[in-house]
């Protein structure tokens, strides 16, 4: 049978784990498959563009497991109770191609997104950052807030948002942290009063446009980027001149390349895999004044890591119900007496 994790089952797993702890246990998934990137079959994901958004399907399989996510981008989806992101996925057994696990996605893309951009800021940011910038305060806001502070130290939140809303929702998603001293968020009126003292930016914001959210007369000596809203053609955040200076990191570069800040730079502009910062093949930060850029447009892999981690935690935890969603056969020749109402087989492990 296959496993389904519906939103409630998420919900609950947040609740009983905790946020931060889930962080931490996915950012382990992630780091543990990158550290094998040479094990797994990798592609640029395929993506349907319309007038409004993006419909994508991101496959990625090593020797034991394949996966799969459904994901949009639909930046005015908001505007009808909708989420901008939305996703699915499957864990799926190679061997056989039985699906063990079809899961809800949307939570759990925010915490692998999170996931992944402490991992990179580890090896990229300066060891002594304390302050981040937030500019987009919506729906990844908080994860990458919890993220921050507890896997890198940040004690300052400096947050900004076109909609004063998303970031009053910020603050009281936030509050418990605030009020227990570990974090302190602070709702600036413009990017640039984001930016004054950050030692972290991060942009998280969504609009199908050419942004140019920060400019290089924001940036200063020592900043890492950390720059996750820009993420499909035609879809940018970061003025392309701040790349120009800067160490620039992406997770699989033909898709970077593609989707990425990078699409504003020529074909030959030099960029480095976080494999290959994770494996010691490449350095990350190598010195206090470098400007530094994580040009995050989400990979597959990340979703195969955290798919993975909910089967495991999800299978402890008894957590999720059952689907036969392929047929069990007594005889798997006999697909047609199967549909006509016969006796499907008690005998598979699955
Ligand atoms: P969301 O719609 O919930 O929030 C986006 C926020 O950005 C909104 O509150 C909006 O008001 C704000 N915004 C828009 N333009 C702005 C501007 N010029 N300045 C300041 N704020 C502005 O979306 P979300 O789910 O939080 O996702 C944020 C972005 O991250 C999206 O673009 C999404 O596609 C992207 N994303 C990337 C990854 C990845 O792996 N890289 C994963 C998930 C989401």
């Amino acid at each position: 049978m296959t496993r389904y994790l519906g939103v409630a089952d998420l919900q609950r797993m947040v609740a009983e784990i905790g946020t931060p702890t889930m962080l931490a246990d996915i950012t382990h998934f992630i780091r543990d498959d990158f550290l094998r990137w040479q094990s797994f079959q990798k592609s640029a994901r395929t993506a349907n563009h319309s007038p409004g958004g993006v419909i994508e399907l991101m496959p990625a399989s090593d020797e034991t497991f394949f996966a799969f996510k459904y994901v949009n981008g639909h930046p005015r989806n908001p505007l009808q109770q909708l989420p901008t992101v939305m996703a699915f996925g499957v864990l799926a057994e190679v061997a056989t191609g039985y699906p063990l696990l079809l899961s809800e996605l949307t939570i759990t893309t925010a915490l692998r997104t999170a996931a992944t951009s402490v991992l990179a800021a580890r090896h990229l940011a300066r060891a002594d950052s304390r302050c981040m910038a937030l500019i987009g305060n919506g729906a990844q806001s908080e994860f990458q807030a919890i993220a921050f502070m507890d896997a890198l130290g940040i004690r300052e939140i400096r947050a900004y948002d076109v909609d004063r809303s998303a970031t009053d929702k910020l603050l009281a998603n936030l509050a418990p942290y605030i009020r227990s001293g570990r974090l302190q968020v602070i709702a600036t009126e413009s990017v640039r009063e984001a930016l004054a003292g950050a030692d972290i930016v991060t942009t998280l914001t969504a609009d199908k446009s050419r942004a140019t959210i920060l400019t290089p007369d924001m940036i200063v000596a020592g900043m890492h980027l950390n720059a996750v809203g820009g993420d499909c053609p035609g879809k940018t955040e970061l003025d392309a001149r701040i790349l120009q200076q800067a160490k620039v990191v992406v997770e699989f570069e033909p898709q970077t390349r593609i989707e990425g800040e990078l699409q504003q730079l020529p074909a030959d502009f030099p960029v480095v895999e976080l494999w290959q910062i994770l494996q010691g093949l490449e350095n990350g930060r190598i010195r206090a004044d470098e400007i530094t850029v994580f040009d995050s447009v989400g990979f597959a892999l990340e979703d195969l890591s955290a798919l993975r981690y909910l089967h495991q935690r999800a299978s402890a935890m008894d957590i999720g119900r059952q689907l036969e969603i392929v047929p069990r056969l007594l005889d798997p020749k006999d697909l047609y007496g199967y549909a006509l109402g016969k006796a499907a087989s008690p005998a598979i492990a699955h």
